[in-house]
């Protein structure tokens, strides 16, 4: 994701986010994550360590629970139909020039 809309995050959900957090992913799941944020941020013993782009979203914390669980499962099933370029409606497919699946659109196949 590009750093200017890392930052964003960041500065918008202080407790949620460290400096170090790495979100790796790109910038079509920007508005999917903030979503996502904003509903952890309650937590404020919350932390996300890290943020990538496995067969959809996938986020590391700084603890486990079942509802944390519960709530990356269905986030994860969310992303499955946005692309990760752009943020239009999409499927997991195998881009060109990358190994892994990433969720994408007719445009970005
Ligand atoms: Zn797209």
């Amino acid at each position: 994701m590009q750093i200017e809309k890392q930052k964003l995050l960041k500065k918008k959900y202080p407790s949620l986010f460290r400096k170090s957090t790495i979100i790796d992913c790109w910038d079509g799941w920007f508005d999917l994550i903030d979503k996502l944020a904003e509903e952890l941020s309650i937590d404020k013993e919350l932390k996300i360590l890290n943020i990538m782009s496995s067969s959809g979203l996938k986020l590391t914390f700084n603890k486990t629970s079942n509802e944390l669980d519960k709530i990356e499962e269905s986030y994860r099933l969310k992303s499955l139909k946005i692309c990760e370029i752009c943020g239009k409606p999409g499927k997991l497919e195998s881009i060109r020039l990358l190994d892994l699946p990433r969720v994408c659109c007719e445009n970005h196949k």
